[in-house]
């Protein structure tokens, strides 16, 4: 559900079952670990009223599966049981904020990405380029003037073969689009950005307000990092 709407922060859903790893339900809000962003944390609701506090959301075994992990000493639901779920948004919302800000930031940083990170309170992204390429002020000035642009973002699908056919599209090389499916998601900011993505982002880039460079520095030949918090 996350995937047709990343603001949905509560929904009811069915436990299919309780594995070792987790609770898989039959449909869900919460995002699975993947992409360089991080799982989901929140709370499900038993019919009781009970809590069920989750600690993390990884991918299954299975296409599309997701898992809730709940923290230590929580009780476990039974298979059919319906459940409530509710996201920590403060936190899914800083994490969408500084995920689609790295859309952002691929975009003035202009070199292969090799890696990146997502966490509620900063993000980084890697490069394959040359440190003295790298200006934190520049960096942090040229990203918040396309924020300050202000425009929508849409998703997009297209076939596996098209994507096949415009390489330039996949920036980062460590994460490639998901294969398989027929097709990929992409992520397009109006002017700025277009580039198969499965995360979670805001509807307008106003929402990011603006970014801080936190630090740059070199974690291997290949891998200059570049590391980011929202401005406030
Ligand atoms: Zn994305």
């Amino acid at each position: 559900m996350f995937r047709e709407d990343a603001y949905l922060k509560t929904a009811s859903a069915c436990v299919l079952a309780v594995h070792e790893r987790g609770i898989e339900l039959d449909r869900t809000i919460f995002y699975p670990l993947g992409g360089g962003q991080q799982g989901d944390t929140g709370v499900f609701f038993r019919e009781s009223g009970e809590r069920i506090a989750i600690g993390d959301t990884r991918k299954g075994d299975a296409i599309d599966s997701v898992l809730h992990v709940p923290l230590p000493g929580m009780p476990r639901p039974e298979p059919g049981e319906m459940v409530t779920l509710e996201i920590d948004w403060e936190r899914r919302y800083s994490l969408m904020r500084l995920h689609t800000a790295l859309h952002v930031m691929s975009c003035v940083v202009v070199a292969p990405v090799t890696g990146g990170n997502i966490s509620p309170d900063k993000a980084r992204l890697d490069f394959d380029i040359d440190m003295s390429l790298l200006d934190a002020g520049k960096i942090e000035r040229e990203t918040n003037q396309l924020i300050a642009r202000g425009v929508a973002t849409e998703t997009v699908w297209i076939a596996d073969e098209e994507l096949d056919a415009r390489p330039e599209l996949v920036k980062t090389m460590s994460v490639q689009p998901p294969r398989g499916a027929g097709r990929v998601r992409l992520l397009r900011i109006p002017g700025i950005d277009l580039q198969p993505c499965g995360g979670t982002h805001v509807k307008n880039i106003a929402e990011i307000g603006g970014i801080r460079v936190l630090k740059i520095r070199s974690e291997g030949k290949r891998n200059k990092r570049v590391e980011i918090a929202l401005a406030a």
